[in-house]
């Protein structure tokens, strides 16, 4: 009959749009040996980064941070921390107390950026900066009291001493005019000057692996790696001296800003990138730059995901074919409602809630499809994320010429700690991938804040020391 002719065709249809929804998705499934591929990429990119005739051309840098140890337990003191570069600018007061019960303690006030001002002039976000501390010193009472502080900057910087780093490019959502080339703590100094209100004692330029690593440090002596997976993706971790090929000195240790982010720019990762990785790369702020990061970070898997929506609904595949204003949006898809679209076990009401407060008018057709995307795309961030961190581990137990090795990886990121299954999955690619090290993740709680303050302490202890 007619109507059974119908129920076929549609049938056949629907069939059909299956197969092409899956097919598009599947170049997002990476194997075993794929993933192992990436891994050993990641191995000889730290190789170039390391070495003194591969530096210059390198893609992952390997920042030396001049950080040589991690906390013993003995540092003492207050101390002023800035967290830029994250989810959140904060400006945190730190109190460090050692003896029989060590502990620290932390005020912090959270500040916005205005977007004018992360993509204005220099001489803005610093006089910004500056001006949150002002306030936060005011609000603490502090405003006389001349503490020295620690600056976190998730940022890309070529170091020289602890207390200088010259920005070698922004990312993220950054582009603020005449930083880059400029020695950071230099502009952070200049701007507290042309303010003559207050006096810091600037001590060190962190990154916030680095301070990741050293909060997660003070906890646990075997911490020796930091990772973040949020906004952005990066890792450190204390290298053999005689590695670091850049830096004079053969003893003893320093920990590397790998600024693993940059990672195929390359073109080493460019047979993984599928048409969406390209289409989010070129119409980002920096585009070519941390293409890695691009695959893997909270900033740019919702891009990734609203891009494959894009496509699927000018197929016809989604949305009834009409592609609405909230999809054209750039950056709607935040972390925070991927990972609340994966959270999902209310039978899609939180898929269909979540997609409705984005403006997204789903079906319930819809919503099966957008969760299935926002699965394979997070799943490959935390897949290729872990393949990094494989290469990581690996290449510590090798230089200490161990057959199996037990080691911490501290972690922070907003993507790390919202998203249901990242971490988890992340973790399991770590251990497929470098089965002869046995990895502890450990969460540091706010530990970029705490991170700088530690290193700073560091310093102040080592100093007064020598002056001893
Ligand atoms: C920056 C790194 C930073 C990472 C995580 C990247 O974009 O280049 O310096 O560690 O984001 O915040
Ligand atoms: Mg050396």
């Amino acid at each position: 009959s007619k109507g059974a002719a119908m129920v076929t065709a549609v049938a056949y249809r629907l069939a059909d749009q299956r197969r092409q929804i899956t097919e598009t998705l599947a170049e997002f499934n990476l194997t075993k040996d794929q993933l192992l591929e990436v891994k050993k990429r990641m191995r000889e990119e730290i190789e170039n980064g390391l070495g003194r005739k591969t530096h210059d051309s390198a893609t992952v840098k390997m920042w030396p941070t001049f950080v040589r140890s991690t906390p013993d337990g003995t540092e003492n003191g207050d101390f002023l921390a800035l967290d830029l570069g994250g989810t959140n600018f904060r400006v945190l007061l730190v109190k460090i107390r050692t003896g029989k019960r060590r502990t620290v303690e932390m005020h912090h006030k959270i500040y916005a950026i205005p977007l004018e001002v992360m993509q204005g002039t220099g001489e803005e976000l610093f006089d910004h900066i500056v001006h949150c501390i002002s306030d936060f010193l005011d609000y603490m009472g502090m405003k006389n009291t001349r503490l020295p502080l620690g600056f976190t900057f998730s940022f890309p910087c070529m170091q020289k001493s602890l207390d200088e780093g010259i920005l070698v490019t922004w990312t993220k959502g950054f582009k603020a005019t005449d930083c880059e080339g400029e020695d950071v703590v230099g502009l952070l100094r200049e701007a507290i000057k042309r303010r003559e209100e207050f006096d810091l004692d600037v001590v060190a330029i962190v990154n916030d692996t680095v301070g990741t690593m050293m909060t997660c440090a003070y906890e646990d002596p075997n911490c020796e790696v930091g990772l973040i997976a949020g906004t952005g993706s990066n890792a450190c971790y204390m290298e053999e001296m005689k590695n670091i090929e850049t830096v004079e000195g053969d003893e003893g240790r320093m920990c590397v800003n790998m600024e693993w982010g940059a990672f195929g720019d390359n073109g080493c990762l460019d047979d993984f990138r599928t048409e969406f990785d390209r289409t989010v790369d070129e119409y980002s702020l920096h585009p070519g730059k941390q293409r890695y990061e691009k695959m893997c970070s909270g900033m740019y898997l919702g891009e990734i995901v609203r891009n494959i929506l894009i496509n699927l609904t000018k197929r016809g595949f989604l949305f009834r074919g009409q592609i609405s204003e909230a999809l054209k949006t750039r950056g709607i898809f935040e972390t925070k409602f991927l990972s609340q679209i994966e959270s999902d076990r209310l039978a899609l009401l939180q898929v269909r809630s979540v997609l409705q407060h984005l403006g997204l008018d789903s079906t319930c057709d819809d919503s099966i499809i957008v969760k299935e995307v926002c699965g394979v795309v997070a799943l490959r961030g935390a897949q290729l994320c872990g393949a990094g961190m494989a290469a990581v581990v690996d290449k510590i137990r090798e230089n200490r010429g161990l057959d199996h090795m037990d080691l911490t990886v501290g972690v922070d990121g907003t993507l790390y700690k919202l998203h249901p299954h990242f971490a988890e999955n992340m973790q399991k690619t770590v251990k497929e991938l470098a089965p002869k090290c046995n990895v502890n993740f450990l969460l540091s709680e706010d530990g970029s804040g705490k991170g700088a303050a530690l290193i700073t302490a560091v310093d102040c202890r080592l100093c007064s020391q020598e002056q001893k």
